[in-house]
């Protein structure tokens, strides 16, 4: 494992910065098309994550994504807290099986990624959260060793929170909206574009 526990502590801390300074505008998607919790949910989340900063930032990188992950699904709730919990803690098995970052970044993202597909039994195109993830996978995978490579994960997680507006939610709260939740974009695909964004913004500035 390459990337120095200092590193993965300040991805996490703009990560979690990010997200709680976007709460209101997190709580007002949700209040479009579920029960306006999610900001709320995330920034209690991510304030637990905050705490145990000093924890994470002298754990090896595998380990502290396992602490994330856990506090996480303890602290955030909702069906968002189990998918993100899932993402995290799945995430760091991965990088526990001989895998190391960031080489193996697009493995490791991969299986977070079909983790939290299986725990919430859905796909691409329902209008959740993997609406981002996916999206930003295929990008990992497509353009690999790119040097704009961050750039284009920002780009697509972006673009992929836009494509949500239209669709039709068939999992979660606003699955019961029926066709009530086209035409407001997913609070859920609209978080993990945030802290994509953080992880993005916060590598591009160590450069
Ligand atoms: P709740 O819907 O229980 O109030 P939150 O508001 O915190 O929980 O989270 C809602 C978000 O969770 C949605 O916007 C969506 O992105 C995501 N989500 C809900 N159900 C699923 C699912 N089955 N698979 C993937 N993501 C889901
Ligand atoms: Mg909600």
């Amino acid at each position: 494992m390459s990337v120095e526990p200092e590193t993965f502590r300040s991805l996490v801390k703009a990560a979690a910065e990010q997200v709680i300074a976007s709460a209101a505008e997190l709580t007002a998607l949700d209040q479009a098309i579920g029960d306006g919790d999610h900001g709320i949910n995330m920034k209690r989340g991510f304030e637990a994550v905050l705490g145990k900063l000093d924890t994470i930032g002298t754990q090896p990188v595998d380990e502290a994504l396992k602490t994330i992950g856990k506090t996480l699904v303890m602290t955030v709730g909702g069906a968002s807290g189990p998918l993100y919990g899932t993402f995290f803690m799945a995430a760091g098995d991965a990088l526990s099986q001989k895998r190391s970052l960031p080489e193996d970044m697009m493995e490791v993202f991969a299986r977070a990624v079909d983790a939290v597909s299986a725990r919430g039994r859905s796909q691409a195109g329902e209008k959740t959260m993997l609406d981002v993830l996916f999206p930003v996978l295929e990008t990992l995978k497509a353009e690999a060793g790119r040097p704009d490579l961050l750039k284009r994960v920002r780009a697509t997680a972006s673009e992929a929170v836009a494509r949500t507006v239209p669709m039709q939610a068939t999992k979660g709260r606003a699955a019961f909206l029926g066709a009530r939740s086209v035409g407001h974009a997913d609070p859920g695909a609209r978080s993990s574009c945030i802290l994509l964004h953080a992880v993005c913004d916060t590598l591009e500035a160590r450069q």
